[in-house]
């Protein structure tokens, strides 16, 4: 018995009953079912209801003859495998048939153990063809299952693809997607601390020693983080890799908000104390080990409190913004501006000595002397500045130079007053 024949069921369609019940008899033996039809009508009928794996037809039959037969099911599954039984060799019909792409055709007088030879080496194929089907439809069904997006690939081809996947990208199918994207690491946008590589090694590697394991990718001209997987799993020495990712767009979006607001000064965007304090720590620790120029100044607007009397806490609100974004463009990328409290301001300035910061702090107190504010309010402020020495803690520090913005304000107001250091 043919184990391949065995799992296989075969429509029979012959019109000369003599014929028909001899095959049927043989057949029967080594298949797991045999349906016969007398004629292609009746052909057509049983293989709508039967789906056989073959069929096996007869050319030359009343109503409808094998060649239109075989057409119909072509149209229905062009992947039907048909195989004729003829007379006729050499004949137009062979060549229709060829024309049809039927699998095969079997002289009459038909050899049954021929035939039975050629019925196994096509069952085989059908179960190979079948399993994969049913194979490829678990693994679609399961990455379809998962939240995340999810592609099976060597990094070059996208072999299986979530729906998630397609819907992503707007595509119908891979095939698309692989026409749209040709070279798909071209989709990554570079981000700090992200995984970014224009190939397979490079992003191998990256992600290995990634520990966020981020990536961004550019869809419709906006970018959207995600959280990458990539397993390995090696199939038939070609490696393969279930790369998952998780939409995090919201999530990063949301943490960056977070740490905004955790690190900045609701109203003038400028860096609230808290990071103030996080930032004169690691630049005090740098300064001292290094043996490097650290000052800091702090800043009062003079008489603030009269400004709010007489036009509203409101336009107050919008003196201390424009105060801010001058601070901002009056100083080097590498100095931290913060909001200290209420009109109070500190400005961190490393790699800087006393004379040079008091120097900046006079050219800010005297630009902002001169300028005029919202509704043409002017103002003064004072300031005091002092440099890191060798004793000092961070207390001692910051102590120094609320003792300086003091005796500014006792001198007068719209002052600088350096410590320790003096000229
Ligand atoms: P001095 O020259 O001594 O510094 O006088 P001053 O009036 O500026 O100082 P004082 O400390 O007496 O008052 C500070 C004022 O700043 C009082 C407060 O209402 C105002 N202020 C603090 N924070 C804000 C704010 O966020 N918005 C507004 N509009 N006003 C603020
Ligand atoms: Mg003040
Ligand atoms: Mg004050």
């Amino acid at each position: 018995m043919d184990k391949y024949l065995q799992q296989i069921t075969i429509l029979y369609v012959e019109d000369e009953k003599y014929i028909r019940d001899g095959y049927t008899r043989a057949l029967k033996r080594v298949a797991k079912e045999v349906y016969t039809a007398k004629n292609g009508e009746e052909g057509i009928e049983y293989y709508k209801k039967y789906k056989p794996d073959i069929v096996i037809s007869d050319i030359r039959m009343p109503k409808k003859n094998g060649i239109l037969m075989a057409q119909e099911i072509k149209n229905i599954n062009p992947n039907q495998v048909i195989l004729f039984t003829t007379a006729y060799t050499g004949e137009n019909y062979t060549l229709k048939a060829l024309d049809l792409q039927i699998d095969g055709y079997i002289v009459k007088p038909v050899d049954k153990k021929k035939l039975i030879n050629k019925l196994s080496i096509f069952a085989k194929n059908i179960l190979i063809n079948k399993e994969n089907f049913k194979q490829a439809q678990i693994i679609q069904t399961i990455l379809d299952k998962q939240s995340n997006i999810t592609i099976l690939t060597d990094f070059k081809n996208i072999e299986f693809s979530s729906k998630s996947f397609l819907y992503l990208f707007k595509v119908d199918s891979i095939k698309e997607f692989s026409l749209k994207y040709k070279n798909y690491f071209s989709l990554l946008a570079p981000k700090n601390n992200y995984i970014y590589a224009q190939n397979k090694d490079d992003f191998l590697i990256q992600y290995k020693n990634n520990p966020e394991k981020l990536i961004s990718i550019v869809i419709d001209n906006k970018e959207k983080d995600f959280y990458i997987n990539i397993d390995y799993i090696g199939v038939d020495k070609n490696p393969l890799y279930i790369v998952s990712l998780t939409d995090i767009t919201t999530l990063q979006k949301e943490k960056e908000k977070i740490e905004y607001s955790a690190t900045h000064d609701f109203l003038t965007k400028l860096y609230n104390r808290a990071k103030f304090d996080e930032l004169l720590n690691i630049e005090f620790i740098r300064a001292k080990r290094y043996k490097r120029p650290l000052c800091v100044a702090m800043f009062d607007i003079d008489y603030f409190k009269n400004i709010n009397d007489k036009y509203g806490h409101l336009i107050g609100d919008k003196t201390l913004k424009e105060l801010a974004s001058f601070f901002i463009n009056h100083t080097r990328e590498i100095d931290f501006f913060a909001r200290w409290g209420g009109e109070e301001f500190m400005l961190l300035m490393s790699e800087m000595d006393i004379k040079n910061a008091k120097t900046i702090c006079e050219k800010i107190r005297k630009e902002v002397a001169s300028k005029k504010f919202v509704n043409d309010i002017t103002f003064t402020i004072s300031a005091g500045v002092t440099q890191l020495v060798e004793n000092d803690t961070k207390d001692t520090f910051l102590q120094r130079v609320d003792e300086a913005l003091y005796i500014s304000k006792k001198n007068g107001r719209n002052k600088t007053t350096s410590l320790p250091i003096k000229e």
